[in-house]
């Protein structure tokens, strides 16, 4: 237990003078891992509870040291103790920390961040002196260069030592080799940086390797006296003892027990000399407590299925495509053994990973789904949790500008309240038509522009609102896309998320975990604003802080426990600490066991040897020990398993897999049967067996089989008659091809999720060429009017040109240059004027009046015998009035030109337009011509009636059969998921609501 601040105030240091501890040191050899946690139990419960208050077990990991407690528990507990006093268990990261809480600090001990910060400023200082890198210096690299400098001083380097090491090495041969050279120049700035940096944290506080020093020099009042290690040295074991730790238990005061637990295993070969030569005289001996040992048998898959036996380790591992089948094979033999009676409970069986990810998500999901319960000890990422997935898109957002797919997301975000998810619909759309990129002041000038709309529609009311929150939201955060102090920038960030987080977490099962993981982010903020205000106010982008904050959050773990029964999820450091029946060891791929070591980015192998960085060879001899003890930890069955792939690309088995061979373990071959045991089996296979479902998901599939074998047509897209309204002719056009989207768009009205274009959409560019064309007619009208003739063609470009210039200058630059172009033409291609124009002077017709945007609305007879009328609305684009009484319906396409054979647009405008005009002057108009003029595409023109065609009536007869059947089957509620080709379905709005899959069943 730490001292208390009052109690450090009481006397005065040095209160005991350090003295050599007469002491025991042992070397505890034990047979197998059994042995192993039962002599470790017994060491950290021996004597009375009082001796454990000073006593001290050192564990590989939290995940292990939370597995002993358990362990424990179940060992003492259950023998009628009715108290029990746990030894502190730390980690060896943990080791140095944990024993100056006992000291008299004076001192504050400085914070990872303040470290980092204080390095950050002591590199920049000594390239100021002079002593310039061979590298650019980014502020990731000095997180690596404090990762060197704390791994220098463990392996006992002074700085001093460092550079007389090192440039021993390498100074001879700078002369005539370059690289040689360079790392010269970089160890004279390191060793300049880090001279600079011990000046200033001596300044400013305790780290770690002032802690060793003072622990060495000062007596605790209470220290702990029994330390136990259950980890052996670092060159052998990736969570082991470094040399700086061990020489700190070898001289601290107080100390009077130090026992060290391993197996014969592990201890065999170099490991042995080395624990003698760092702890010389340690007495050695064998702990001989008779406990109930029993050697597990290899479960191996049957012959048949282990048909790559080169890859299965001789037919004696299971082999699975992939991680995913892998777990999912594990679970298939949890749930046969839990039925067969060979296992008690799914709590007697652990999972056993080398590495946390990606398993402690694929196992949880894979045995969830098998309905197989799952307790892991082991952290997740704190950068998967969801506030910091909302960390990270306001830093997304404002490195963007605000631009419209990370603005929306940060709108839509539930873990902020900002703005209603209408009001966000309609602001995204607006911005996609809008062409919006980003930046504050077109968000302003957008807003202004919908301000002034008349009439102000509903949408762009809701547009507006959602604008404005976006706006301040842009305004709040502004300052993060300049230059500034980073405690100034986190500030801004910190006060931008206490302002708009929400507190409605609607699932009470995540509170807690939410609430965790918003501390431990604004922990991680609240750390490093505080350093960089102590220690470095240079100004910086707020890029950088993106990135330092983004650094920091990856570099952190949470969720620490989840699940209290069920198969435990264990890695194989912490997984000797805990008492298993059946053991399933996975991941047996190259890399993995044993897992890959990290490369230093500064110095080769040669040089690290030089500073007593340990040797490949005893890493890899410390591993195979650790995995052969692993195999014989279960007490009753044991399976391992590897896999084919990791991303679609081939892996290579791990070399450790000899080792099950030479563990001399009975085998059996086992079989499982084929039961359904996942959720995706009872969906996909034939006959449909829902047992593996969970109730609520069997109800759900009952429900769906039902639906799918009634003779109901509701269930295939139809519903109970409509009454019918009026319909744009678009959307009829729409219902054409394939109806469930017409009742997704037009009778449902939900709204398409917006495209993000880099220039104008389609949409708000064909807004833009329809108002150009309606301008320069109104305008040409204005000024005579009359047909354009050939010899009129450059009266007609010159005030096009009029015309188009100050429409144009309304859009940004670089949508100005491109519809310019489209307009205009090019030298490759004919612009849209030209296709206009072209069209009119080849067969020039005398156009009296001509009828732009003209608006359609109400009930039309369309020239029907039977005098029914129908309902529509729609604007024709232009429709020209001939002097012999004749019109000209001309529909404009900024696509390529519709198939005339299934458009309705332009023939229906055409009689809609008849019937008026017959109305209106009680006498016949036909139609001299109704064609489409396309801007994009092979085709420019395509015409429903030609000129002088005396088919027309025809054509005109057939669109409106067309159009009567659509509207008497959106009448009939018929909107069967039907596209006229399925290809539409790949870029089709509605995919995500689309009933085709249940009419397909
Ligand atoms: S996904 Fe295909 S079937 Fe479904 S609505 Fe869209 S086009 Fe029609």
């Amino acid at each position: 237990m730490a001292e208390s601040p009052e109690t450090r105030g009481q006397s005065l240091e040095p209160r005991v003078q350090s003295r050599p501890t007469p002491r025991s040191t042992r070397l505890v050899r034990v047979p197998d891992l059994q042995a192993f946690r039962q002599t470790v139990i017994e060491l950290a419960t021996m004597g009375s509870p009082v001796d454990a208050r000073d006593r001290m077990i050192v564990v590989p990991t939290r995940g292990a040291a939370a597995l002993l407690v358990r362990s424990i528990e179940d060992a003492v507990l259950s023998a009628s103790t009715q108290a029990l006093a746990l030894p502190d268990l730390v980690t060896p990261r943990e080791l140095v920390t944990r024993l100056a809480d006992r000291l008299f600090h004076l001192r504050a001990a400085l914070t990872p961040a303040q470290r980092e910060v204080l390095l950050g400023v002591a590199c920049r200082y000594a390239q100021e002196q002079g002593t310039a890198p061979p590298f650019q210096l980014r502020p990731g690299l000095v997180a690596e260069i404090l990762r060197l400098y704390d791994e220098l001083r463990r392996r006992q380097n002074s700085v001093d030592d460092f550079e007389r090491r090192t440039l021993s090495v390498l100074e001879p041969g700078a002369a005539y080799d370059r690289g040689a050279e360079r790392l010269v120049r970089q160890t004279r700035f390191l060793v300049a940086a880090f001279r600079d940096f011990e000046r200033r944290s001596a300044e400013s506080g305790d780290d770690e390797h002032m802690l060793r020093t003072r622990l060495v020099g000062e007596a605790s009042p209470r220290p702990y006296r029994h330390i136990v290690l259950t980890v052996t040295d670092d060159a052998f074991e990736s969570y082991g003892v470094g040399p700086a730790d061990w020489d700190l238990l070898t001289r601290i005061p107080g100390l009077e027990r130090l026992d060290i637990v391993v197996t014969d295993t592990v201890l065999a070969g170099a490991l042995h000399e080395r624990i003698h030569r760092m702890l010389p005289g340690i007495e050695e001996i064998r702990d001989e407590t008779p406990i109930e040992r029993r050697l597990p048998v290899l479960v191996i898959p049957p012959g048949d299925d282990s048909a790559d036996a080169a890859v299965a380790g001789s037919g004696m591992v299971h082999v699975a495509r992939d991680r995913e089948e892998e777990v999912a094979g594990v679970a298939r033999r949890v749930k046969h053994a839990v039925r067969q009676g060979s296992l008690v409970s799914p709590s007697d069986a652990a999972l056993i990973v080398r590495q946390r990810l990606p398993y402690v998500y694929v196992a949880r999901e894979v045995l969830r789904s098998a309905g197989v319960p799952c307790q892991t000890f082991d952290a997740l990422p704190l950068a998967a949790e969801p506030y910091a997935a909302a960390l990270d898109l306001v830093l997304s957002c404002v490195s963007v500008d605000f631009a419209r797919v990370p603005a929306m997301a940060l709108l839509r975000s539930p873990l902020f309240s900002l703005a209603s998810a209408r009001d966000v619909s309609a602001l995204d759309r607006s911005l996609a038509e809008a062409g919006y990129l980003g930046g504050i002041d077109s968000l302003e000038r957008l807003l202004a522009v919908w301000r002034a709309a008349e009439p102000m529609r509903s949408g762009v009311q809701r547009a507006i609102r959602a604008g404005e929150l976006l706006l301040n939201v842009a305004r709040e955060l502004a300052s993060l896309r300049s230059d500034a102090a980073v405690a100034d920038h986190l500030t801004v960030l910190q006060a931008f998320l206490l302002a708009h987080e929400s507190t409605n977490i609607p699932d009470e099962s995540l509170r807690a975990r939410h609430l965790r993981a918003r501390g431990a982010v604004f922990a991680t903020l609240g750390s490093l604003r505080d350093a960089y205000a102590h220690f470095d106010s240079a100004p910086v982008s707020g890029d950088e802080v993106a990135a330092l904050v983004r650094r920091w959050i990856e570099g952190q773990t949470f969720a620490p426990q989840t699940g209290d029964d069920g198969v435990h999820l264990v890695d194989a450091d912490s997984a000797r600490f805990g008492r298993f029946e059946h053991v399933h060891i996975v991941g047996l791929v190259e890399n993995e066991w044993p897992d890959r070591v990290r490369r230093s980015i500064f110095y080769s192998t040669a040089v690290l040897r030089e500073l007593g960085w340990p040797a490949e060879s005893d890493r890899l001899a410390g591993a195979r020990a650790a995995f052969a003890d692993l195999l014989k930890l279960p007490t009753s069955r044991l399976s391992v398993s590897t896999f084919l792939l990791e991303a679609d690309a081939l892996v290579s088995p791990s070399p450790l897999i000899d080792e099950v061979e030479h563990a001399g373990l009975d085998s059996i071959e086992e079989a499982i049967p084929s039961h359904r045991i996942f959720e995706a089996e009872a969906l996909y296979c034939d006959p449909l067996d829902a047992t593996p479902l969970s109730t609520f998901a069997r109800e759900w599939l009952d429900r769906r089989r039902r639906v799918a074998e009634l003779p109901v047509l509701r269930f295939r897209g139809f519903t109970l008659p409509m009454a019918l309204r009026p319909y744009s002719l678009s959307a009829l056009e729409r219902y054409q091809d394939c109806p469930f989207k017409f009742f997704a768009a037009d009778v449902l009205r939900l709204e398409e999720v917006p495209e993000d274009e880099s220039t104008m959409s389609p949409r708000a560019r064909g807004r833009f060429i329809h108002e150009v064309f309606q301008r320069f007619f109104e305008t040409w009208e204005g000024r005579g009017g009359g047909a354009i003739t050939t010899e009129r063609l450059d009266e007609a470009r010159a005030l096009m040109s009029e015309v188009a210039e100050p429409l144009l200058a309304r859009l940004p630059e670089a949508d100005a240059a491109l519809e310019r172009t489209r307009l205009f033409g090019s030298a490759i291609s004919t612009g849209s004027v030209e296709i206009v124009f072209g069209h009119e002077a080849a067969a020039p017709l005398d156009v009296r009046e001509r009828w732009l945007e003209y608006r359609l609305e109400g009930e039309f007879a369309l020239g029907a015998p039977d005098g029914r009328k129908v309902a529509l609305k729609g604007v024709a684009d232009r429709i020209d009035l001939l002097a012999d009484n004749r019109l000209r319906v001309v529909d404009y396409k900024s696509g390529s030109a519709p198939n005339p054979s299934r458009a309705l647009q332009a023939g229906i405008y055409a009689l809609c337009v008849q019937e008026r005009l017959r109305e209106r002057d009680g006498r016949p108009w036909p139609v001299a011509e109704a064609i489409y003029l396309a801007f994009s595409g092979k085709r420019s023109q395509a015409p429903v009636v030609k000129a002088g065609d005396a088919e027309s009536e025809k054509a005109l007869e057939a669109a409106r059969r067309r159009l009567l059947t659509i509207v008497d089957r959106v009448a009939n509620g018929e909107f069967p998921p039907q596209p006229t080709d399925e290809i539409l379905c790949d870029f089709c709005a509605y995919a995500a609501v689309c009933r085709k899959d249940y009419v397909h069943d």
